[in-house]
């Protein structure tokens, strides 16, 4: 018997075998959970279906998150065909490049208003898709970084958008909790993944990361699947509203 053996849920968020909702879903899958996953369009599909089938999943549906008849389409789906959920994984954000090149104070209305739209609101949107399905109550988790509540260099919108997001979970979680719904995020350290590659300076995040976190080294997808499969888990079941953080204990070293 595995740590999810009889649990069921779906990932948000992988593109490709670097994502970190990749390293989740192997967690997952490894500790006996059943996946269902989505993609973004078609040229991801390619990528991702060949992924999820490795792990047995034989829900693998479109979703892009600021499109809401997707969304309500693929909860009702897997009311379809499972019943219920156990669990959401939300992996996903996005923000123009040049909001992350140009100064702050340079960012444009609507490329403020994108990030937050796909990076924040739809964990709300999600959530909001998801309850009708999770019948027994569940645990949902998204990802976040150190942005949110640091000022990092060129991380710009994104951590404005991340900030967002961190108080959605607690609000989420504040709302949900009477329902057995626990709402939790972990701040994951910085990791080489096609989103990552948008962020200028990326290589000097990592090397500060290795040179100043108490355990002198970066984390990977791996370490974030398994805190983010403790969350989803029962393990958990006294945890919500929490920002988890794996990373190396970057965040709470000074200097
Ligand atoms: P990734 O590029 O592998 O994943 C980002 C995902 O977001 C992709 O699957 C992409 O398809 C999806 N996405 C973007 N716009 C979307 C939309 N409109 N609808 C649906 N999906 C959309 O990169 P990643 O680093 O694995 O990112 C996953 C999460 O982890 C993000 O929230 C990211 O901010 C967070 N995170 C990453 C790091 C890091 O250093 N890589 C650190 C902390 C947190």
């Amino acid at each position: 018997m595995g740590l999810m053996t009889g649990k069921r849920g779906i990932i948000f968020g992988v593109a490709n075998d670097k994502s970190i909702a990749w390293g989740v879903a192997q967690q997952l899958h490894a500790a006996g959970a059943e996946l269902a996953f989505t993609y973004l369009n078609e040229a991801l599909e390619k990528r991702v279906r060949p992924l999820a089938e490795s792990l047995d999943a034989k829900i693998i549906l479109p979703c892009d998150v600021q499109n809401e008849e997707e969304m309500v389409a693929v909860f009702a789906e897997l009311e379809k065909q499972w019943g219920k959920i156990d669990f959401v994984v939300h992996a996903i954000a996005f923000a123009n490049r040049e909001d992350l090149k140009n100064p702050f104070s340079q960012t444009s209305r609507e490329g403020f208003r994108l990030a937050l739209d796909v990076s924040a609101y739809s964990l709300v949107s999600m959530t909001r898709c998801a309850l009708p399905v999770m019948k027994q109550g569940g645990s949902i988790v998204t990802m976040t970084y150190l942005g949110a509540v640091r000022s990092v260099p060129a991380y710009n919108v994104m951590g404005v958008a991340k900030a967002a997001l961190e108080s959605s979970v607690r609000y989420l979680a504040a709302e949900l909790g009477e329902k057995g719904i626990r709402v939790n995020a972990v701040s994951a350290g910085p990791i080489k993944t096609l989103a990552a590659s948008g962020v200028a300076n990326f290589k000097e995040k990592m090397r500060i990361m290795e040179e100043r976190a108490p355990l002198k080294r970066l984390v990977d997808q791996e370490e974030v699947g398994k805190s983010t499969l403790y969350l989803l888990s029962d393990l958990a079941s006294g945890v919500t509203g929490e920002i988890h953080y794996v990373d190396g204990g970057f965040s709470t070293a000074a200097g």
